[in-house]
């Protein structure tokens, strides 16, 4: 390792032509990956990733936080997660409501408890302790015109049961968000930060706030951060299979390209994205849905690089 250091964020991946506005999502990427970048030049990637997966929620422009989608229940319920592969330490919640940063409430786990995971009621009672409350903007008028017309569409559709909603998931998602960061001393940390889905059911937890599915980083090895339909990469427990491939010898990039390839041929195209650092400071980054905005910058870029379509 030769003090590579570097980051890669993700703000999604999905069906993005039509619900995305590409300059403005651009600009949010590049504004995340620019401040998680800042922190990493003068601390460390768990720093990093936190600071990026924030700017990402405040943006109101990701699936996540401010611009959380809704259930069909029209509640903001969002998951997070952060790991530190210095230590393995996990902090995660779930289910939480509007609340407009879980990522720095799943911190205050890692941080503040002996738990990994907390959610709903309990989780909510503890972060109030820490300052956390519900921010009504989470749920603006326009989420839940935008809900209206989702539900109407999908209930006029010819089969209501929750295993088709992979085909509305993967018409509407426009994403997650997530970063990866491996600062000068070889650090590796992983965030990631959801609303989950439009027409989840309440109480709907996905792989964000589930170590090994949504999230893992691991010092000496390297890190993954997974955006898509949930549900898959929980039964695939798809980071930690990642960062396995990098252990058994591939680089970031084609242990994203293996991942994508496995979860396609299990489920098909149009599932899942996944971003990859490895402890060379390698990154890599590989989807199977139309696009995955993204946005890198190591310690030898001048400008990040950003991409939203192949
Ligand atoms: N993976 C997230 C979930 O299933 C959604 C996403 O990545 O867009 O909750």
């Amino acid at each position: 390792m030769g003090g590579e250091y570097g980051i890669i964020i993700h703000g999604g991946a999905g069906a993005l032509r039509n619900t995305i506005n590409p300059e403005s999502y651009s600009e949010g990427l590049r504004r995340a990956v620019i401040s998680g970048f800042r922190k990493l030049e003068d601390g460390c990637a768990l720093e990093a990733v936190v600071e990026a997966v924030y700017v990402m929620e405040e943006s109101g422009i990701f699936n996540a936080g401010l611009g959380c989608c809704l259930t069909a229940e029209g509640t903001a319920e969002v998951d997070a997660g952060l790991m530190d592969g210095s230590s393995l330490a996990v902090g995660a919640v779930a289910s939480l409501k509007n609340i407009r940063h879980p990522i720095l409430a799943a911190k205050t786990i890692m941080e503040r408890t002996d738990h990994v995971l907390m959610v709903g009621e309990g989780a909510m009672r503890l972060l109030s302790l820490y300052g956390f409350k519900p921010d009504p903007e989470l749920v603006t008028e326009a989420k839940l015109r935008r809900l209206h017309e989702l539900r109407e569409k999908w209930l006029s559709g010819a089969d209501r049961k929750m295993s088709k909603n992979r085909e509305i998931v993967k018409a509407l998602s426009h994403g997650t968000v997530g970063a990866l960061a491996i600062d000068r001393k070889g650090n590796v940390a992983a965030a990631v930060s959801t609303g989950g889905y439009w027409l989840k059911l309440s109480g709907r937890v996905g792989d964000t706030p589930i170590a090994g599915s949504g999230f893992y980083a691991e010092n000496g090895v390297g890190g993954a951060v997974a955006t898509g339909i949930g549900e898959y990469a929980i039964r695939l427990t798809l980071c930690r299979r990642t960062v396995e491939l990098i252990r058994s010898g591939l680089n970031a990039k084609l242990a994203a390209d293996r991942a994508i390839s496995v979860v396609t041929s299990t489920f098909g195209e149009g599932t899942m994205g996944i971003i990859t650092i490895d402890q060379q400071g390698g990154y890599g980054y590989s989807y199977n849905t139309e696009g995955m905005g993204r946005a890198i910058m190591m310690k030898d870029f001048s400008e990040p690089v950003v991409g939203i379509f192949q």
